[in-house]
């Protein structure tokens, strides 16, 4: 026993969620289940965290409604429980839409070098003949309690898998997350985690002090994920522009190349002080950049997380 506190911080999702019959795995409403009862659902879950449970219920949405808003209340508490010497780490209870996203803003605001911060889900609402829920509540908080974890992290479906390279894979199946051709950090096993990688290192440029440049905001920069298509145009572009957007994020093809007609547009944007980064829509691999690219590339980041880096730099930067 570490006896240190394992706080785990409720935000709603499929695995606070209810259906009215058991069976039905699609037609439940999400974030119903208030989180000390999703606790109270686990046996075991104290054993597992080798230390006194705090729970608090910061969101109850379904995460596909996720907003900036909560994002920043989230990271506050989680910045406000790993500050506390008396805490081992953080869990938190999220649906699985938008989980990468979540994981990903917290990786970048969080000073998590030395605590963990684990996000864990479900895609069977609570009521489920068999939710998933339960077993990845406890895989959460063995992670957390394992000592020298760190990062920000995710499990679900007995795999860890760290913020940079997770992603909701299948809309449907149990086993809904990938690390990609990385492959999962490591496993839990009957409560015992097995690492094929190291935690994830630090974020690289501004973790220290980033928490504070979210703390009061309320007017996030404008930052939208478009994409490169057959048949695309620069109409959509021209139209953000002309209201106002700060940042675009391309979903490109392939090794990010852009249609044409829509890197026509975006040229123009990123001349007119629009901040426009490349990513791809390959679901693996990132983008190599070339000498000569006019468009900066993602480093690897997906667009929906090249997306929330952008925001904040355009925050720091004032856009
Ligand atoms: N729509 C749900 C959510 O993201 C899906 C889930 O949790 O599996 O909250």
């Amino acid at each position: 026993m570490s006896g240190k506190k394992i706080v785990i911080l409720g935000t709603g999702g499929t695995i606070a969620g209810i259906s009215a019959q058991a069976g039905d795995n699609i037609g439940y409403v999400a974030a119903q289940v208030g989180v000390q009862q999703l606790m109270a659902a686990v046996p075991g879950l104290e054993q597992a965290a080798r230390g006194p449970l705090v729970a608090e219920q910061v969101a109850q949405l379904d995460s596909k409604d996720m907003a900036h808003g909560v994002w920043r209340d989230l990271a506050l508490r989680c910045a406000h429980h790993l500050a506390d010497p008396q805490v081992q780490g953080v869990v938190i209870t999220h649906g699985t839409d938008t989980l990468e996203e979540t994981a990903w803003f917290l990786h970048e605001v969080l000073d998590v070098r030395a605590k963990p911060v684990v996000l864990t889900c479900a895609m069977r609402p609570s009521t489920a003949l068999a939710p998933d829920g339960p077993q990845n509540l406890l895989d959460a908080v063995a992670v957390a309690a394992t000592s020298g974890a760190r990062g920000v992290l995710a499990v679900a479906s007995g795999e860890i898998h760290g913020a940079r390279r997770v992603q909701k894979v299948h809309p449907y199946r149990v086993h809904a997350f990938s690390s990609g051709e990385g492959g999962p950090l490591g496993w839990v096993e009957e409560g015992n985690v097995r690492l094929e990688q190291d935690w994830p290192s630090a974020p690289t440029g501004h973790a220290k002090g980033a928490i504070e440049d979210i703390a009061d905001v309320s007017l996030w920069p404008r930052v939208e994920v478009l994409f490169s298509h057959a048949g695309a145009t620069g109409a959509l572009v021209d139209a953000l522009v002309r209201d106002g957007v700060q940042g675009l994020v391309v979903a490109c093809t392939g090794n990010g190349t852009i249609h044409h007609a829509l890197e026509a547009a975006l040229l123009r944007a990123q001349q007119s002080g629009v901040c426009v980064v490349r990513s791809t829509r390959c679901p693996e691999g990132q983008v190599l950049p070339k000498p000569g690219d006019a468009l900066p590339d993602s480093g690897g980041l997906s667009p929906f997380k090249a997306r929330i880096s952008l925001m904040l730099e355009l925050l720091r930067t004032g856009g």
